[in-house]
């Protein structure tokens, strides 16, 4: 079951910049930690029940660096906050959704997440999030 917006997900060349961007903008920066499995410097800024991910590749061959080649910065992805990843996963699968993950594996605030394939979501890159 999807229970809310969990994040979305703003690629960023620099990460000092982009915090220092929503910050002249009345937002304030949570939590900063390295995700090792994406290679990404991730940054949070709450907004009510939800809240933007901040992401600054650390090296030239993760999948934020080469979204940036492409697209430039902005939205990355959208990240819906579920109860339960794996049943969700098995639930879509069944129904003929392209998944990039078939396994859930662990993202920023330990987290369980996993992320659907653009060409089944209308081009828009979802995320799975089990908080
Ligand atoms: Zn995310």
């Amino acid at each position: 079951m999807y229970k809310k917006v969990s994040h979305i997900g703003v690629a960023v060349k620099d990460l000092e910049k982009a915090k220092e961007v929503f910050g002249t903008l009345g937002l304030e920066v949570e939590g900063e930690e390295v995700v090792e499995d994406q290679k990404v410097k991730v940054a949070f800024i709450p907004v009510g029940e939800t809240r933007i991910e901040l992401l600054e590749a650390t090296s030239s061959d993760s999948p934020v660096a080469r979204f940036i080649e492409k697209r430039g910065e902005g939205v990355h992805h959208l990240a819906l906050g579920v109860d339960n990843v794996e049943a969700m996963l098995e639930e879509l699968k069944a129904k003929g959704v392209r998944l990039v993950d078939e396994k859930p594996r662990r993202g920023a605030h330990n987290t369980l997440i996993a992320f659907l394939h653009p060409k089944s979501t209308g081009g828009l890159l979802l995320e799975l999030c089990q908080e």
